[in-house]
Order: C-alpha cells, then structure tokens, then sequence
C-alpha cells in the first residue's frame, strides 16, 4: 500500500548531453545568487517565463509557487533554477510550477537545485486541486540529486508541476471554514504571521470544563503530507462517531493548522516570512508565529483547574515516523506514548509503526518546549513524503480514534489525579512490533552547513 520511493530509486544513467545542460544550469545558477529578487532579505519563488516563439509559458507566481529561474537551452528544451528563501537550509527542496503550451509537445525541463538536492517525486494537476503523482516524468538525475531531467508532455491546457499537492492556506481555511458549520467547531484568529496573515486556530468540543488535546501542523511549508494527516486526523474527532461524541463531551480539541501561512503562500523550503524556522523558535519565541501558539498553550494551563493531555506537532520526512522526547516519568500523562503507539500497531497489523524517542532532543521544536516546560506529552507525527495518501487517511483516522479511545480511559480530572510528580510508572516493555529507530537523519534534522 505504501508507495515509498526515494531518490536512489530513480537515479538513472546521466546522458552526455545532459551534462552540458546540467553545466549551463550551474552558471545560470551562479548568477542567480546575486539576481534573486528578494522578499525582504528573502530570496522569492514566483516568476514568469515565455519561450522564444512564444508557444511555451512557464510561471510558479501562484500561493506556494516557486521557479526561481527558467532560461530556455533550445526548442524543447529549460533550465530551471529551484531555489530556497535563504542559505543555509534544510534539505527540503520544494519547487511548484506551472507549464502551458500553444501546441502539444514534450519538453524537457531541467531542474536544478541551489543549496539542496531533489527529495520531492513530481506531482501533477490540470486543475490546480487534483493531483496524481507523475515519477514517471522524471527521465534522468545526477547522483548528487542536485540535477534532475523531466520529460514533460504539455499542451494549451495548465498543467501543474509540484513537489507536493499544493495545499494553500486558502485551501485549509476551506476546510477548516467547512468544519465551523458543525455545532461544536469554532475558528478564531490567535495571532498575525509577520507578513499579517491571521493564523487561526479550530477548537473542536461539547464540553464547558474540557480537558485538552492541542495539535499544530504546517510549520515547514513543503511538508504536505504532515497538513494531510493533520486533516484526516482532526476530522475524527470532530466526526459524528460514537467514539468522538464521547471524546468532545470531556475533551476539546485546539488545533492550528497553518503555524506558517507566509512560508506556505511563498513556496518556502522551511521557514517563516523572516527567514527563521520556526520549530526551532521554541526557546527564545522570536517570532509571531511561535509567539501566537505558544500563549494558546499556557491558556491551556492557566484555568489551573484544566489539564492539557497531549500535544502533537505535524510534520513530513522520508518515512512514517513518531519522534517523542526520552521517556520522561514526569510527563503527564504516564506512559501514554507507548500505549497510544501499541495501539494504533494492534490495530494496523500490516503497517510499521516506528518511534523514535531521542530525536532533536537538545533542539528548540515545539515537541522539546512542551516536553519540557509543561510536563505534558509531546509528539512529533512525521508522515512519509511519498506514502501513499489512502494510507494516510487511514491511519490518521486510526490514530486519533486510538487517541481517543486512550484519553477517555484516563481518570476524570475531579478524581484528584494531578500533573504534580508522582512515582513514576512502571516501564512496559514496548510492543516487539514497533520498530524503534534511532539516530535517524531526515529532513526535520539534517542542516547541511
Ligand atoms: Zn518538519
């Protein structure tokens, strides 16, 4: 069911001609470090293109787009310049265009990357909202990954070339404004990203004292699959199941969908409108972004009488993955991790549940902040960059009925259990089907330079 493919799997025989073009690009490239239109101090995504003749017109200037550069080689044949905001970043090299031609062809389109190499497989629409993926585009790619050749059938109607579905901060306002029609979803604005786009929070209960799940995605722009499996998980709980009525009788949902509306509107590799990635903003709050999320959080707290249970940031990496702080008899509440993980394994038989518990552990992320300064257990939930989207969908909607099902079986809040220390659990041996990783280099962890 899972469509994992990475780069080494389409890495193919580099033709002679296509060094010669691979080495226009780099001069192209060259120059590009000094031409770059800025967005502040930012280097921007969006611009435009025409061939020659005319026939061929290329742009990436849509929310989300991002070509920095495209210069035609010959008839059929582009250089195209993939770019991130700013240097040094993580590896996660997003590109999103759009191709139109007066006539049908096939071109060839000669993506080049500054500062990363290609980890996304194309993905292509006609209508800008239907995406497939299109691998199969993909002809050629140096070992580096820093060059890759598509081969590109196009014709006068759009045609959608990106890294990832695009899934614009209008899209997830839609949804989420589709939500607000259920009787117990609410939306408000918490906070301004640092270009004024409002970042806006869902609150999803039936209960006048709840206790709480906070749940955060999109704070790396490109990482689509985490906002997918945000989706489908938030629309179990707010879900018409027996299981979510019950839930949202005694518990509320905060969830913030988008913590990076500038980063996504403009086709950001990783970070925010300043150039700061904003999951390693969680020490020192620099940003409005951070800043807004985080006075949700000690709202949370601040009643005294309510008790926030679990928070979960949403994120993309090469595979499916849980990252949770080292086990902590602290955090409240005890042992939930290994139970929730066992859980969603029992209920998956076919599907690898892996964990790992020492990721980014010294680093300023979101998961590390409330680990650590609230007490409370904190997850990173990593989906894969290509897993398949039906497999998303169904293990998201697993995973938060398991969530559920877990957190109702904690003991009501007027039984006097606090968050104060206590002795510490028992450790449970972890279920021998999960496989525990460690050490894993990704792109939540791998800074080049
Ligand atoms: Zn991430």
């Amino acid at each position: 069911m899972r469509s994992q493919r990475r780069i080494p799997s389409v890495v193919q025989t580099l033709t002679e001609s296509f060094v010669v073009t691979a080495a226009l690009i780099l001069v192209i490239s060259v120059s590009l470090q000094t031409n770059a239109a800025a967005e502040g101090n930012l280097r921007r995504g969006g611009s435009d293109f025409q061939s020659r003749n005319g026939d061929i017109s290329i742009t990436s200037d849509f929310p989300g787009g991002r070509m920095n550069q495209c210069t035609q080689i010959s008839n059929d044949t582009f250089a195209m310049t993939i770019a991130p905001e700013s240097d040094p970043i993580n590896d996660s090299a997003w590109y999103a265009f759009r191709v139109q031609s007066q006539r049908e062809q096939t071109i060839r389109i000669l993506l080049h990357y500054v500062g990363g190499s290609h980890r996304y497989e194309p993905k292509i629409s006609r209508d800008g909202e239907t995406w497939q993926s299109a691998t199969e585009l993909i002809s050629s790619a140096s070992n580096s990954g820093q060059d890759v050749e598509l081969r590109v059938p196009v014709d006068s109607k759009p045609l959608w070339i990106a890294g990832q579905e695009l899934l614009s901060t209008d899209e997830i306002s839609q949804w989420s404004n589709q939500l607000t029609k259920l009787p117990h979803v609410d939306k408000k604005r918490i906070g301004r990203s640092v270009q004024g786009r409002a970042v806006e929070q869902l609150t999803i209960t039936e209960s006048e004292k709840p206790d709480y799940v906070f749940l955060i995605a999109r704070q790396h722009p490109p990482e689509v699959t985490g906002a997918i499996g945000m989706v489908h998980f938030v629309d179990a709980l707010a879900s018409e199941s027996e299981i979510a009525q019950q839930f949202r009788k005694r518990f509320a949902a905060l969830v913030v969908p988008t913590v990076n509306p500038d980063g996504v509107h403009h086709g950001h590799w990783r970070c925010n409108a300043n150039g700061i990635d904003l999951n390693r903003d969680w020490s020192h709050f620099t940003q409005p972004e951070t800043r807004a999320v985080r006075e949700q959080l000690l709202e949370c707290r601040r009643a005294g009488h309510d008790r926030l249970c679990l928070f979960v940031d949403f994120h993309s990496t090469y595979d499916d993955v849980f990252y949770i702080p080292p086990q902590n008899a602290r955090v409240f509440p005890a042992g939930f991790t290994r139970q929730w993980f066992a859980s969603i394994q029992d209920r998956f038989p076919g599907y690898n549940v892996a964990v790992d518990d020492n990721h980014n552990a010294h680093r300023s992320t979101s998961k590390a902040w409330v680990d650590r300064t609230l007490g409370v257990t904190a997850v990173t939930y990593e989906f894969g960059d290509e897993t398949d989207r039906e497999t998303i969908k169904t293990v998201a909607t697993g995973a938060a009925e398991e969530m559920m099902r877990l957190l109702l079986a904690l003991p009501q809040k007027n039984t006097n259990l606090t968050q104060q220390p206590r002795k510490p659990a028992k450790p449970q041996p972890l279920n021998p089907e999960i496989r525990l990783v460690s050490g894993v280099s990704d792109g939540e962890e791998a800074i080049l330079r």
